[in-house]
């Protein structure tokens, strides 16, 4: 690399650093589970997306193995040309039955899923109603779609209406939010959402990440647990449901429609036979064992209520996210050390993750974890806060 450039990489690197915000990687040595090895020591796993523990699900993996036997390794197509296999269409049949919905189309991730969806459906003659705390693959596939984006403060109802008002003169509206906010772990006022929709005239899309496979009685997600429907549902199936890869669910025109429209759909190899396989195992593990998800919402309530009477200012409602505010970055990061010293591994989120002073250790919890490890993370994170003096006593 010329020396030109390296000067100032130095230097945009070095004011990263100081301001305490350098992001590096840490290396697992293991399989996805309630624990994880790194540089050859054990820890408590604590902050996984793995939400139901299927990652490393022995029946999903016979799946993959299965199909790769059959299918071979990589796809080697788009999905219109070469890449699609019957692996393909079941997978997308599965999902639309799981959501209750006319059809689903895949995409090699939730990444792509957003931007390509959003950029599809809105225009430059658009107006696009975006929650101010939403996924930055939202943001970026409103950035791609060119219509003009009004951001709402955060599940803010009044906010909202005021300036779906504002937007009265644009072709179509649409508000786009999370279903489950990812690094606040709380749930959007859906049917609030949706009731301003209709009376402002505004599509609804959501991005349901986080909600797929744990919320709803059946795991369907935020739709079934507020009881509401909405017009284009996104979601992922790299969190609960334990492999990789995005999915929209609709109906089978909007499916028709963004098939043809997505560029993220039609310039893309499809996703590998094995995880589509996987996938579509995952699915009905989801469906057909209710206990994983009940188990994960009895730690998760044990926990966020532990914490609160611990003193800690936690964030979130009714998710395995669970947001333990510490306050500046750098103190973030000696917490997460802490716990990383006391065999647990929950790192700190800062910013420009989340707002400047709201620096935070993210617990997310698994089915596979235990009511003894939840007990070990609580007494783990009460003991560093009294160390840091973040609390009384
Ligand atoms: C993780 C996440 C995505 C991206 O999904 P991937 O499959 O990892 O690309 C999109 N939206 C939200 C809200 C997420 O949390």
């Amino acid at each position: 690399m010329p020396a030109r450039m390296h000067n100032w990489l130095e230097i945009e690197l070095k004011q990263i650093k100081e301001k305490g915000l350098y992001r590096e990687l840490k290396t697992a040595e293991s399989s996805p589970a309630s624990s994880v090895v790194i540089n050859g020591k054990e820890y408590l796993m604590a902050a996984s997306n793995n939400y139901l523990g299927l990652a490393g699900d022995r029946r999903l993996i016979r799946a993959a193995i299965i199909a790769h036997e059959k299918f071979g390794i990589g796809s080697s197509g788009s999905r219109l040309t070469t890449g699609n296999t019957i692996l393909h269409d079941q997978l997308e049949q599965r999902i639309a039955s799981f959501k209750n919905k006319e059809a689903a189309m895949l995409f090699s991730s939730g990444y792509l899923a957003n931007i390509g969806v959003i950029s599809s459906l809105a225009g430059e003659e658009d107006c696009i109603l975006s929650d101010e705390l939403n996924h930055a693959s939202i943001i970026d596939g409103c950035r791609l779609s060119k219509a003009k984006t009004i951001v709402y403060k955060h599940v803010d109802m009044e906010d909202l209406e005021k300036k779906l008002k504002e937007a009265q003169g644009y072709r179509y509206r649409f508000i786009v939010t999370d279903g489950v906010f990812s690094m606040d772990g709380n749930i959007a006022p859906l049917p609030d959402i949706v009731k301003l929709g209709k009376q402002y005239d505004a599509y609804v899309i959501v991005d349901d990440a986080h909600a797929t496979g744990v919320l709803g009685e059946n795991g369907r997600g935020t739709s079934e647990f507020l009881n509401v429907d909405v017009d284009v549902t996104i979601g992922t199936l790299s969190k609960a449901v334990g492999t990789e890869g995005g999915f929209v669910v609709g109906s089978q025109k909007l499916i028709d429609y963004l098939r043809n429209k997505a560029r993220s759909f039609i310039f893309q190899t499809g996703m590998s036979p094995g995880i589509a396989a996987a996938s579509k195992k995952a699915i009905d593990i989801i469906e057909e064992e209710p206990d994983r998800r009940e188990h994960l919402h009895r730690l998760e309530r044990k926990l966020r209520e532990k914490l609160v009477n611990s003193g800690f200012y936690v964030l979130g409602e009714q998710t395995p996210i669970i947001p333990v505010i510490i306050g500046e970055a750098d103190k973030a990061v000696q917490f997460a050390q802490k716990l990383l010293e006391a065999g647990i591994y929950a790192p700190a989120i800062r910013p420009p993750t989340v707002p400047e002073g709201m620096s935070r250790i993210r617990l997310t919890l698994m089915a596979s974890h235990t009511e003894e490890e939840i007990s070990y993370i609580h007494q783990s994170i009460e003991r560093i806060g009294k160390e840091l003096k973040m609390m009384k006593g």
